[in-house]
């Protein structure tokens, strides 16, 4: 089986190595790859037509999407009926995560736990909801906005401040959502589905904000780790009786014919889980820590799923934690160099693993290209000791101003 991966991330090059440990990495193409992945072919994700007359050149089987935007513009519509299958969901079904307000009404009609909420095309006065909730709710733009899109308000006025910012971005008629804003602890559950039967994965969290405390501005993922520690057996059966059950029930129903990877971004409340959004796509940096985490092969879930015979396979999983940290450029997300060449890559303790993100290889060298630049994952028996581990390893790695937070894995209730 030859298999393409779309996408140019951290979370494309574990793909790429679980699948080249499952298939031999001669048979693992990227697409367009970074300075990490294995057999780079320098195509545009988004160039559906030139993606399709490689893939079909090359005898590939399988396309497995990383990102949500070839997903979201229907990559796997393109393809059908072509020998190429796709590893993703269809256009209809990337609405998922493609528009906050198809994904919430979805959740109302299967009843899936998520939060109230109130949407921007009904009638009555936003103000009203948000003066009900004194503020604590959340405005969502309806759109794929990476992460920027959403703002958590604490107050009425911070609230309004929101949607008006909303409103002179998109104009006056920019759909939205407000949302009541949850409390508890968030974590993810990414399970892999062939439109009737789900397997889900080991739950993982992630750090988003850029800088330690899980303060400062929103990332891409400045690291993450998996299992989560205080993830008990009773939480998993809410999550599976409120979330997963619910949300497959309406894949059915809706005749997706989903063949894909489905991520549940859920808030542990005190009135049990919550689901905050559904993404259509593995997770970055999630990725980077469920793929080492599983013991059996990736390729034959993904078989299962493009096959419709996922109830016949039956993932195991390595009972350790295993921890990401991300070492990314100085000034990210905002404004950063790029070019650096990166050293000591080599020095890494065998049993470390390195995925790669923003970098390239140029003649010879190593360097950086993107804002998050590496991962650095390590496997422990518990979370303390893969925290113990993992810190001698990023500091073997050097590149001018590498940026990394040295708090991943320490949270509340973690330790
Ligand atoms: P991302 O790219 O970070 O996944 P997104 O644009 O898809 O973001 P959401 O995941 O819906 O947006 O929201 C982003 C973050 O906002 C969540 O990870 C969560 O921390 C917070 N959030 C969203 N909804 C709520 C809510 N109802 N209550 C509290 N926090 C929320």
């Amino acid at each position: 089986t030859k298999i393409a991966i779309l996408g140019s991330g951290g979370r494309e090059h574990a793909l790429a190595w679980k699948l080249g440990l499952d298939m031999g990495e001669e048979n693992i193409f990227v697409i367009p790859g970074n300075g990490g992945t294995p057999n780079n072919h320098p195509l545009d994700p988004m160039d559906f037509k030139a993606l399709k007359s490689f893939c079909e050149s090359k005898g590939i089987n399988w396309l497995v999407v990383g990102p949500e935007d070839p997903l979201a513009q229907g990559i796997c519509d393109t393809f059908a009926g072509s020998a190429v299958k796709v590893f993703g969901p269809s256009k209809a079904a990337a609405q998922l995560e493609a528009s906050k307000i198809y994904s919430k009404r979805f959740m109302k009609k299967y009843g899936v736990a998520t939060a109230r909420c109130l949407y921007s095309s009904e009638a009555g006065d936003p103000q009203d909801f948000i003066r009900s909730l004194n503020g604590q709710v959340v405005v969502k733009y309806d759109g794929l906005a990476a992460g920027k899109g959403v703002t958590v308000c604490e107050s009425e006025p911070e609230a309004l401040e929101a949607i008006s910012d909303l409103k002179t971005k998109y104009g006056k008629d920019v759909p939205f959502l407000l949302e009541e804003r949850l409390r508890g602890r968030e974590m993810s559950v990414i399970g892999i589905t062939d439109g009737k039967t789900i397997r889900l994965l080991l739950p993982s969290q992630d750090h988003k904000q850029a800088y330690e405390g899980d303060k400062g501005p929103n990332t891409g993922g400045m690291g993450a780790y998996c299992p989560v520690p205080w993830y008990t057996p009773a939480m998993a059966k809410a999550v599976q009786n409120h979330v997963i059950e619910p949300t497959m029930k309406g894949i059915r129903e809706e005749g997706f014919g989903y063949r894909g990877v489905i991520y549940f971004g859920i808030m542990m409340t005190e009135e049990g889980p919550k689901v905050l959004e559904y993404n259509v796509r593995f997770g970055d940096p999630e990725t980077e820590v469920i793929l080492p985490a599983l013991k059996s092969s990736l390729a034959e879930l993904i078989e299962g799923a493009l096959s419709g015979n996922l109830d016949s396979v039956h993932p195991q999983f390595y009972p350790e934690t295993f921890l990401d940290v991300v070492l990314a450029s100085g000034g990210y997300p905002g404004s950063y160099q790029k070019g650096y060449e990166i050293t000591g890559v080599e020095g890494l303790t065998a049993g470390t693993l390195l995925f790669h993100a923003g970098t390239r290889q140029e003649k010879g060298k190593l360097l950086t290209n993107g804002g998050r630049v590496l991962n650095v994952v390590v496997r422990g028996k518990n979370l303390e000791e893969a925290i113990r581990k993992v810190y001698p390893e990023t500091d073997k790695i050097h590149f001018q101003d590498k940026y990394l937070r040295r708090d991943i894995g320490r949270r509340e209730g973690n330790l």
